[in-house]
């Protein structure tokens, strides 16, 4: 067994429900991460870094002319994001930052409780800052500052580390990872063209990187009881379609990108309007870059060396 590899038992529950496809998943595990105590959180491998970074550079190179890039903090307002409407759909998923309040000597009680073995946390308070869990999040007000949107609309290039609370063994399913977007925002019109075409990119990426893959129409996972009718009506709209890869399982391929149409939901929310002041439409297409990285790594194994020089020239590596 590799070092660091996982026990049997884990690396079972590891590959629970799902078929195995490339390289033994405990070796991948082992040779590109190391744990940090938590499922869904790791250290990252030089080895795996470099490739990340290769894929930034690649996405980079496909940035739409005209794009404005930002690049945003691992965390967010909190009241930004609660104005989004993120608490009506994705609640669940949703880290808060807290902190210890208060003076000198009300910090110093808590951890004096902490030093006698008590709960040093029941003394935090909530913060006003929450992890960011989608890049384009915080893009919105910051067009929406500018007035009114122009006819030719915005494009930005996006990104930063996202943070969901869904802890996994699966290495597909991270609770701490990257995210890079080109965001649309314009006409209904502007954003069905945009995601079209990024579709069609999305797929040449995939064959540029030699990648098996498939477009498919899909739902966010939405919250609680109503989720289900949520997701059947994205669906019947025909709002979000992912590019998915078997990375870890040929009957569960996983998402690696996202092509996601708004419609109008954060025009009206942060009051981003055309000169008419009719609503602005939006869409976002969303690489995982720690999926897509993963991916490569099953796809054509280990070693970067041996990988067809056709996907390192593409890489640059
Ligand atoms: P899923 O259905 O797998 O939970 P999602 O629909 O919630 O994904 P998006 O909100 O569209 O995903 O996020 C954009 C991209 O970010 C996804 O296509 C995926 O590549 C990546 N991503 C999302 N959640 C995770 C995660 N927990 N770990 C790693 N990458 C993720
Ligand atoms: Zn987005």
């Amino acid at each position: 067994m590799a070092k660091g590899a996982l026990q049997p038992a884990q690396a079972s529950r590891l590959n629970a429900g799902r078929t195995r496809v490339g390289p033994d998943l405990e070796t991948v595990k082992a040779t590109l991460f190391r744990s940090m105590g938590i499922d869904g959180v790791y250290a990252r491998t030089g080895l795996y870094e470099d490739v990340v970074q290769a894929l930034d550079r690649y996405i980079t190179s496909k940035r739409p002319n005209g794009a404005e890039a930002f690049r945003f903090p691992p965390v967010m307002s909190r009241s930004m994001l609660e104005k989004s409407g993120y608490l009506k759909s994705f609640p669940n998923l949703l880290g808060c930052m807290c902190c210890l309040p208060g003076s000198e000597a009300d910090v110093r009680l808590a951890i004096e409780r902490f030093e006698q073995g008590g709960d040093w946390t029941k003394a935090l308070e909530t913060g006003d800052l929450v992890l960011t869990p989608a890049s384009c999040y915080p893009i919105y007000p910051i067009a929406a500052e500018r007035g009114p949107v122009p006819g030719k609309g915005y494009v930005f290039d996006v990104g930063c580390d996202c943070f969901r609370r869904e802890p996994s063994t699966d290495l597909d399913r991270l609770q701490s990872f990257r995210m890079r977007e080109f965001v649309r925002i314009g006409s209904a019109e502007q954003i069905l063209q945009f995601r079209a075409d990024w579709i069609d990119r999305a797929r040449d990426m995939a064959v540029a990187l030699g990648l098996p893959h498939q477009i498919d129409l899909a739902s966010d996972p939405f919250f609680g009881r109503t989720g289900p009718l949520l997701a059947m009506s994205q669906r019947e709209q025909a709002l979000k379609f992912e590019l998915l890869i078997p990375v870890i399982s040929e009957t569960k391929p996983t998402a690696c990108m996202s092509f996601n149409y708004h419609q109008s939901h954060f025009g009206e929310t942060w009051d981003l309007r055309d000169a008419c002041g009719t609503p602005a439409h939006t869409g976002c297409v969303a690489f995982g870059m720690d999926r897509l990285a993963l991916a490569i790594f099953v796809t054509h194994g280990l070693e970067t060396d041996d990988w067809p020089m056709a996907i390192r020239d593409v890489l640059g590596l």
